[in-house]
């Protein structure tokens, strides 16, 4: 059971839609771990963990994430400790010949649901929005979400109550950034006075819903239901930074809409703001894409501030950390749903994951515009999502063979570098990395 840790690659790719990064970790006996950091984030939060890992045994998983746990954040710096206990399981699983959701304690369920994201761009309403969610349940999806939020309202007189100046700071600095959905996030959006728009927390901003601008987003998710009928879950994304007073309002108008879940509707660390919304309404609160370690969802569980939990296994920790939190759902009595934006080796890792935990509604799938998306890996099934779900593959690790180099060279990022180039220029990082003394 010697196996030694060599290097680590990586490759960022963009369009499929989002900014994803590819991520290798390669040992003395030739198995080679995929792996992936968080979307829109940088392959320098796992780069800077190699010499952390270089020379240890990639088997044992547990002890390699306590050394680098302390290298982790929430969100996207997350992503890099995440990604490399990813990527161990898979050598782990590829080792023993086994496949990762036996590896973490079997499986609850043989195929693992997908909830498909969808959005329509530019100005629509929400019999176009209908229409498009129509298709998803045409091609056999059994769970939706859709945007709806402030920028429906934007161009809508009379819709919103601001600050004078302010929507209009909104419209042109950050509108596509705090409400975009499909595509990737880049750096011109989040710099300067974008960065500042963006980062208001929704408390903050002063922009609250109108009675008309509530009877507009009313009436845009009737037009939805009127399509799609009442019979198929629809959770709700994107709301915007608006005031819990804004939100309560308009879940109270959504109510008889059956919403799945509101999903971010104040930032996560808020524990209090997200229990009053979640008093106030019977639409499920739900957030916790951006938080890293199981340890920091117990606040909201505790105080039933959410009734969803949405954790993204690219930023909680890995495989081990989103077990903990499935203890966590059971013990409060808590749904979990697996946010979901990245390639393939993501969303298998997520797969594997939701098929060993208890109490998983689904998980998130945003490529189904991009046929590409799926010709990034090699080894996974044909078609991988049939009528709406994803069987979980018994191959070992993740159950990928290796990514396919043709189409992941198609979608290289223009900026950040090329196919799993050599990265020794790490091999040296180094701090007095002990967190007490
Ligand atoms: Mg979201």
């Amino acid at each position: 059971m010697e196996l030694k840790i060599t290097d680590m690659r990586v490759a960022d790719i963009e369009g499929l839609p989002k900014h994803c990064i590819l991520l290798k970790i390669y040992t003395d006996r030739g198995i080679v771990g995929l792996g992936e950091v968080r979307d829109a984030s940088s392959a320098t939060y796992a780069l800077m963990l190699k010499s952390r890992i270089l020379g240890e045994n990639p088997l044992n998983v547990t002890k390699i994430f306590d050394r680098i746990k302390q290298f982790g954040g929430h969100s996207r710096q997350g992503g890099g400790v995440s990604g490399i206990e990813i990527a161990l399981w898979d050598i782990v699983g590829k080792y023993y010949g086994i496949p990762l959701y036996q590896l973490l304690g079997g499986k609850y369920r043989d195929k693992v649901r997908v909830y498909c994201d969808t959005d329509v761009a530019g100005r629509h309403t929400g019999r176009d929005m209908g229409k498009a969610l129509k298709k998803r349940m045409d091609s056999g999806f059994t769970y939706l979400k859709m945007d709806l939020g402030m920028d429906l309202l934007l161009d809508v007189a009379g819709a919103l109550n601001a600050p004078a100046g302010s929507l209009d700071e909104l419209k042109k600095y950050n509108l596509k950034a705090i409400t975009h959905q499909s595509g990737s996030i880049d750096k011109c959006l989040m710099h300067e006075k974008n960065y500042e728009v963006f980062t208001v927390p929704h408390h903050v901003t002063g922009i609250s819903v109108t009675q008309k601008g509530l009877d507009y987003l009313e009436n845009y998710v009737k037009e939805v239901r009127d399509t799609i009928g009442y019979e198929i879950p629809l959770a709700i994304d994107h709301i915007g930074h608006i005031g819990a007073g804004s939100i309560i309002a308009l879940a109270k108008r959504l109510e008889k809409y059956n919403i799945a879940w509101m999903e971010d509707v104040a930032p996560w660390m808020y524990t209090e703001i997200l229990r009053e919304i979640s008093r106030r309404t019977t639409i499920p609160i739900c957030t916790g894409e951006d938080i890293y370690l199981a340890q920091n969802f117990e606040p909201l569980m505790r105080e039933r501030a959410v009734s969803v939990v949405h954790p993204d296994v690219l930023t909680i920790g890995g495989a081990m950390e989103a077990k903990k939190l499935d203890g966590m759902c059971d013990r409060y009595g808590i749904a979990a749903a697996i946010h979901m934006a990245e390639s393939p080796v993501a969303f298998m890792a997520a797969v594997h994951i939701a098929a060993s935990m208890k109490n998983v509604l689904a998980v998130e799938f945003h490529s189904a515009d991009y046929p590409d998306w799926f010709h990034l890996v090699k080894g996974l099934p044909k078609p991988l999502i049939r009528d709406g779900y994803v069987q979980v593959p018994d191959a070992p690790g993740l159950g990928i063979e290796d990514i396919d180099e043709n189409t992941v060279k198609k979608y290289l990022h223009k900026e950040r570098g090329g196919f799993f180039e050599e990265t020794s220029r790490w091999d040296e990082e180094w701090a007095n990395d002990r967190e007490w003394s």
